[in-house]
């Protein structure tokens, strides 16, 4: 599933490939793109940018026109020369914007919209996202202050709620809730403020680490690391490990399914304590 991570270092090599070159082609399935594409056609406009705000994509062209786009679980932007063979089938494309020389595709994209920069300004969705930790001016008190909002929450649930901070998603959650040794499911209000502080540090720290990891890689989807150790097996704590041993101190780490969504949560019972 894409997290702040993948979502940001998929804008930043959208933009690095596609900023300034002019749409030779549009094409979407989804018909409410359709219909903007044959009144406002996107071929001939210029790609300003592309950017994130937590898991969210803007790619901005000129004449005022952006496209909004959310992968929720599945979906994924590609980058291709022109003529090379996909990664997926073609029955997964949902957006294909095409340059002279290269193509960004779109596959299994279920949240897509064309914005002005008015509609941006008044986007509900987009205008509630708490501070992004991706974002170079990520605000720690302000992200504390929208945690605290919701005292009566697991703080498990609230570090996956884009409203509170975006740019978590389900591994770094487990990771970051053992890395501070915190219990998933303990009260937001039960955390004091140093503990809380401290979750978010590691939030940033983990977030941008894997960013810049990425970034080196040749293989960017061989996964996240948490742990420090380059083997292949031992780059996660806890997410995933469901029934193993815990890497610090030997107790069967457990899983759960908690939240809106119920997804998966893992824990340590022995290394995360569930008040401070
Ligand atoms: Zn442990």
């Amino acid at each position: 599933m894409p997290e702040g991570d993948t979502i940001f270092r998929a804008a930043a090599t959208l933009h690095r490939v596609f900023a300034g070159k002019v749409v030779t082609a549009f094409e979407s399935v989804l018909p409410s793109l359709a219909r903007v594409d044959a009144t406002r056609p996107l071929a001939g406009r210029t790609i300003d940018s592309v950017t994130s705000r937590g898991k969210h994509m803007l790619m901005s062209f000129s004449g005022d026109l952006i496209l909004h786009t959310h992968m929720r679980m599945n979906g994924s932007w590609h980058v291709y020369r022109t003529g090379e063979r996909w990664r997926l089938p073609v029955r997964d494309m949902r957006i294909v914007v095409a340059t002279s020389d290269a193509v960004a595709v779109g596959f299994n994209i279920p949240v897509a919209e064309f914005l002005t920069s008015g509609d941006l300004a008044r986007h509900r969705q987009l205008q509630a996202l708490g501070p992004d930790l991706l974002d170079p001016s990520f605000d720690r008190s302000a992200a504390r202050a929208r945690i605290r909002m919701l005292a009566d929450q697991a703080i498990g649930d609230v570090l996956l709620n884009q409203r509170a901070i975006a740019g978590i998603g389900n591994v770094f959650k487990s990771e970051i809730l053992f890395i501070a040794g915190i219990d998933p499911f303990t009260r937001v209000g039960d955390v004091d403020d140093d503990t809380l502080d401290r979750v978010i540090e590691i939030a940033l720290k983990q977030l941008r680490a894997n960013v810049a990891a990425q970034a080196r890689s040749l293989a960017p989807t061989r996964g996240r690391r948490t742990t420090g150790s380059l083997h292949p097996d031992k780059g996660l704590w806890v997410y995933g490990r469901g029934g193993l041993p815990c890497r610090k101190c030997g107790a069967t780490i457990l899983s759960r399914k908690s939240g809106e969504d119920a997804r998966l949560t893992y824990w340590c019972p022995r290394c995360q304590l569930s008040s401070s």
